[in-house]
């Protein structure tokens, strides 16, 4: 089955047409429970069950070790810039970020509003296209965590090798989860928001270490505790059914589907075909320092930017939308996740090509 048009959203993104399809067969009649998934308790074994499996699919897909806790939460990765450093802040005097696009800026942002922050490294002079080496960030010394971005979804820049450190690690893979194999072991926290690889907004999943939750400040409101997620199981209110629901078939739909591995093996291919296009061309521009380029966001301008609006429209005539670049750097992004087939990528590369034969 393919969906109608090529999807190229950055976010809230495509989902695999086979899940859609499922959640369509089973809305009204969730299995013969008689009514809807999104209109009984979230405490009903029905639900429960559903909940449980996609925590379990999460740990086998990323082989999460047994001294890590998994959290299902709301309020994006934007409530993560200001619940991280509420929890961890207290345990040094700075908390280092690194600041390598967008992303990393505005989780700098809001937890200088809490604690004092360190900007160990930042890429803002080159406009982020190029991540500084890891021995070059100055990491203070008595700090409590050190943050970075894994994929700056905006830029399409991404920290291609393991970071090192003996300070608690925490992480947003918000637009890479899922989409490269990682060893758990080498993060003490991850974090990633539900609508770039696993399904609608409002749901954001949590990999922590568990002597992480020990140490968090006991001293804030329930809501904003992991330590009280945890122990709830993600059910300290009620959580966002749906998403999760939906996370889970998605987390199913990997597992069917070779795992991480081979979401990893089919990113690599798919955003290598674009960037290949791009560097035989002078006409389509890749500002990202090659080994740095995203797995899953490929941003590009054209040499002669007032044939922009022209490029986006044609591309849609032909079946290729959500092209257009953030709205706070333009130009032009394929943000390319995992349901997002490799027809519609070569698709793409086609319409690239026909289109600088003609206006190049
Ligand atoms: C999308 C995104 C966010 C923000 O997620 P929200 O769910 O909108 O808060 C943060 N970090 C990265 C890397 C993202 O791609």
């Amino acid at each position: 089955m393919k969906s109608k048009i090529a999807n190229f959203s950055a976010g809230p993104a495509a989902i695999p047409q086979e899940v859609l399809q499922e959640v369509k067969d089973e809305l009204l009649n969730y299995k013969n429970i008689g009514s809807s998934i999104i209109e009984i308790s979230h405490r009903d074994k029905t639900f429960v069950d559903i909940a449980n499996q996609a925590k379990t699919d999460v740990i086998d897909l990323l082989n999460v070790p047994n001294d890590y806790e998994v959290i299902f939460l709301q309020g994006g990765a934007t409530l993560q810039f200001s619940m991280i450093p509420l929890n961890f802040s207290y345990l040094g005097k700075v908390a280092n970020f690194a600041e390598i696009g967008s992303w990393s800026s505005k989780a700098i942002k809001e937890a200088s509003n809490i604690c004092k922050v360190n900007v160990c490294t930042s890429s803002k002079d080159n406009n982020f296209t190029k991540i500084e080496n890891f021995d070059e960030w100055n990491i203070v010394q008595d700090t409590s965590i050190v943050h970075y971005c894994k994929n700056e979804t905006i830029q399409g820049v991404r920290v291609n090798h393991d970071i090192e450190t003996n300070y608690p690690l925490f992480v947003d893979m918000s637009s890479c989860l899922f989409s490269e194999t990682i060893d758990i072991k080498k993060y003490d926290f991850i974090y990633a928001c539900a609508q770039k690889n696993f399904g609608p907004s409002g749901i954001t999943l949590i990999i922590l270490k568990r002597e992480l939750l020990e140490k968090s400040n006991k001293d804030l409101p329930n809501i904003l505790k992991y330590d009280a997620h945890a122990k709830e199981n993600s059910m300290l209110n009620t959580p966002n059914t749906f998403g999760w629901y939906v996370a889970g078939k998605i987390f199913s739909w990997y597992k069917k589907n070779g795992g991480v591995k081979e979401m990893e093996k089919n990113s690599i291919k798919k955003t290598n075909h674009l960037y290949q296009i791009i560097d035989n061309s002078d006409f389509y521009i890749n500002p990202v320092f090659q080994e740095q380029r995203s797995i899953c966001n490929v941003v590009f301008t054209l040499q002669n930017n007032e044939l922009e609006s022209k490029f986006l429209s044609g591309a849609e005539e032909n079946g290729l939308f959500y092209l257009k670049g953030h709205r706070s750097v333009g130009g032009m992004r394929a943000s390319i996740y995992n349901p997002l087939e490799f027809e519609h990528v070569e698709h793409l590369g086609q319409y690239m090509i026909d289109f600088e034969k003609k206006y190049g």
